[in-house]
């Protein structure tokens, strides 16, 4: 059954009008409201103010949260950099920024990776609007991420320093980071606590700044990835820095990743799943690289599904699948970035090389 809920405060005429067209258009499509929220909600509408924007509490990482906020910021201002982090301060998956014009008023949607979209509402066209809400945010609340990793320190010891592949991935990191791509426009650590940051990096993987990641193949089964959050320009050792996946459990829902023994392990990038599904079907693919920039040209996926869901990774793999070589491809992930794959990281380094534009698209 798919519920949702609608909490926080609702203080003036927009914000009820808004709060009731959401729960109708929510219910029209067989959705079940719950009051309060129950444990297990799968999405839940929170609205927060700008004096004390306060998180939804989440008792499941299954629960998607969108925070409603009415901005301050005006039509033509930055609206981004004002809005994003509301975001973040409240910890939502997805918000929603509304900004009042004359006659008319528009509102603004973010994603964590930096998805920035929006959606008018005119007087007398109330149906038209609720139906685009429900049509953008619906396939994003259903998507089930797969970002928990099983750790088994059961690596074999002749990687426990790494490998050839791994120094390879020490100097795509570098050239990854020297190409500049934005991270967030605001350092996470500025606008949160030590303890919201740490539930953000429970439940999303989301630790520090982050504008990309990349893998390399190690044979049929296994392959490297880099960890969530860390700093690519500097990538030292395994077990931290260089995660070695075995593989998805599919019962557990869970990335599998060898560890060396007595090692704190970080979590493999919660892109592992994509990258995971491309290496098993397509033998041909030696190395992928994700980056938050834009090609022109290329192949994108319709809906803009978070970072680290299943959805994600097969809509991405089925479009390398389609694409005219798939262990040459680039593929566009809407509002959010590339997936390119490769024979070898130095071999996507040099095809991509003066082709990347920092600005990705955002509609
Ligand atoms: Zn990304």
């Amino acid at each position: 059954m798919k519920s949702f809920a609608v909490t926080g405060k609702r203080e003036n005429r927009f914000l009820t009008f808004l709060a009731e067209g959401i729960q109708d258009v929510f219910m029209e499509n067989e959705y079940s409201l719950y009051d309060p929220p129950k444990d297990d909600v799968k999405l839940v509408f929170n609205f927060i103010d700008s004096q004390n924007p306060r998180p939804f509490r989440r008792k499941a990482q299954a629960t998607f949260v969108v925070s409603v906020i009415e901005g301050d910021g005006e039509e033509g201002s930055d609206i981004r950099k004002a809005a994003y982090p509301y975001l973040i301060r409240s910890l939502a998956n997805h918000l929603m920024y509304i900004v009042h014009g004359e006659g008319n008023t528009t509102v603004y949607f973010l994603t964590p990776e930096q998805g920035f979209y929006q959606i008018s509402y005119v007087p007398g066209q109330e149906k038209d609007f609720f139906n685009k809400i429900y049509t953008r945010l619906e396939p994003l609340s259903s998507s089930r991420l797969v970002i928990n990793n099983e750790f088994l320190d059961d690596l074999p010891e002749d990687l426990w320093n790494g490998d050839n592949i791994t120094q390879t991935m020490s100097s795509s990191g570098k050239k990854l980071d020297q190409m500049n791509l934005l991270p967030a426009p605001f350092p996470l650590e500025e606008c949160l606590t030590k303890r919201d940051m740490r539930h953000l990096n429970k439940l999303y993987g989301i630790g520090g700044l982050s504008y990309g990641n990349l893998s390399a193949r190690r044979d049929d089964e296994h392959f490297w990835m880099s960890a969530s959050g860390i700093d690519k320009a500097n990538m030292v050792s395994v077990g931290e820095d260089f995660l070695y996946i075995k593989g998805y459990d599919e019962q557990k829902n869970t990335i599998r990743v060898s560890v060396p023994p007595k090692v704190k392990p970080k979590r493999a990038s919660v892109d592992a799943i994509e990258h995971w599904m491309i290496y098993k079907e397509h033998p041909e693919v030696g190395a992928i690289v994700h980056m938050h920039a834009w090609m022109d040209g290329v192949q994108a996926t319709d809906i803009n599904y978070p970072c680290g869901t299943i959805e994600l990774a097969e809509t991405v793999a089925k479009l390398v699948k389609e694409s005219e070589n798939p262990s040459k491809a680039v593929i566009g992930l809407k509002n959010h970035g590339l997936t390119i794959t490769g024979s070898s990281l130095e071999e996507i380094f040099e095809r991509i090389d003066g082709k990347i534009t920092p600005q990705v698209p955002m509609s």
